[in-house]
């Protein structure tokens, strides 16, 4: 695995245009000296732009929260991957489970979505994975992890320097306020660790892939998850609006 710890914040649909920017401009004020991970904000698709702007002298770097599989053409409201490469972005999130819930996103789309982005060699695909309540309830975690896997991922090369984060975000533990044990979350990262390993090959996996964690981390719970093994990071919601919390956060995983 890579060393670096990756921490993402994805802002949703959360902030307008100024409380973006004021929020962004924080962001870059406490993060001016910090070299022990790399920090990625996901705002609005709509502020990339101009949040590209502010923070591009600083440490962060941009992510996008979502992206379409082609490169051009009659696709009413979509955006694509050499558009997010454009907007200054390196990073974007795919197959988000809100995605999944109310878009109806499918894992076909999402396998699209990942080849289309390691195609322009440019962006890296934050690929969302995880299980809902009943899956977990009825045992199948597992599977389903394994499976959701395979559909966004078989098939596709990964070379040179390309970077796939995984992140594992429990479906029921997105915005409760509750977040997965830790010693769950370590397991789960262990079974998409083999998982990968089988489809990439050991090398690969530790060279190109970092696992993550997302669901209802805060700046109390965090420490219990600092030292897992298999544990490259955080994707967060509702913390990464508030810059001191997001930033003990960031210091507590990364230290
Ligand atoms: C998320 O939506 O991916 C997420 C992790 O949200 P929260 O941190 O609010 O649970």
């Amino acid at each position: 695995m890579l060393a670096k710890k990756i921490i993402i914040a994805n802002w949703k649909m959360n902030l307008n245009l100024s409380e973006t920017l004021a929020l962004a401009k924080k962001f870059k004020e406490k993060f001016a000296g910090f070299k022990e991970g790399e920090v990625v904000i996901c705002p609005s698709t709509l502020t990339l732009d101009h949040v590209a702007k502010i923070i591009k002298t600083g440490k962060l770097k941009l992510g996008a929260q979502n992206v379409f599989w082609e490169d051009k053409g009659a696709y009413t409201g979509e955006i694509s991957a050499d558009m997010l490469v454009e907007a200054g972005c390196e990073y974007v999130i795919i197959g988000h489970s809100e995605r999944r819930r109310y878009l109806f996103e499918n894992y076909e789309m999402i396998h699209k979505k990942v080849r289309a982005v390691l195609e322009t060699e440019k962006l890296a695909p934050i690929v969302c994975i995880g299980e809902t309540i009943e899956e977990k309830e009825s045992d199948k975690r597992d599977f389903v992890l394994v499976e959701q896997l395979q559909q966004a991922l078989s098939g596709i090369d990964v070379f040179g320097n390309q970077q796939i984060i995984i992140a594992y975000e429990p479906v029921w533990a997105i915005g409760t306020g509750t977040a997965i044990e830790p010693s769950e979350a370590e397991y789960a990262h262990k079974i998409i660790k083999l998982a990968l390993n089988d489809m990439f090959g050991m090398q690969v996996v530790s060279k190109n892939f970092r696992i993550i964690y997302g669901g209802s981390i805060n700046s109390k719970n965090v420490k219990k998850f600092a030292d897992l093994e298999d544990m490259n990071g955080l994707l967060v919601g509702g913390v990464g609006l508030k810059a001191d919390d997001f930033f003990k956060v960031v210091k507590e995983i990364t230290k």
